[in-house]
């Protein structure tokens, strides 16, 4: 991973960006969410090699990194800030080490009412997962993130 091209998404360091208009539409919770996450030594990484290899994927979570893939969003900022919160919901499991919630068939059904049709994830062991990103970041804000960030991840 030492290889990807990491760009600090903080407040302080907008211009130095290799893409920083893909930051400036987000509105306030997110970049704040964002520098909530890197103060706690989650890595922010925008548009970055991983995007290419797994594009058109809109964002990746790896670990304690997110990754924001812009080019996908089309310039939509509200979109863009779904992603980071599925994103982050995403370490957020990472840090449980499974699914916040426990039974996947709630997960996907609450997820379908809201949109969520499983297209792109052909593996139904993610789709608990995913289902429950998808949900989150649909259906809660930003503090309910970080309300979630600290007691999965930064306790
Ligand atoms: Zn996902």
């Amino acid at each position: 991973m030492k290889q990807l091209y990491s760009i600090a998404l903080a407040l302080a360091a907008l211009t130095a960006l290799a893409n920083p208009a893909a930051a400036l539409g987000l509105k306030p919770e997110s970049l704040e969410l964002l520098q909530y996450f890197q103060s706690k030594g989650g890595e922010v990484y925008v548009d970055s090699l991983l995007c290419d290899e797994y594009a058109p994927a809109m964002g990746l979570a790896h670990g304690n990194e997110i990754h924001i893939c812009s080019a996908p969003h089309h310039g939509d900022f509200h979109e863009m800030e779904d992603t980071i919160r599925h994103e982050l919901w995403h370490v957020i499991q990472f840090c449980n080490g499974s699914p916040i919630t426990t039974d996947p068939i709630n997960a996907i059904t609450t997820a379908a009412a809201k949109g969520w049709t499983g297209q792109g994830y052909n593996d139904p062991n993610v789709w608990h997962s995913e289902a429950e990103a998808y949900y989150v970041a649909k259906a809660k804000n930003e503090t309910f993130i970080r309300q979630n960030l600290n007691h999965y991840c930064f306790q």
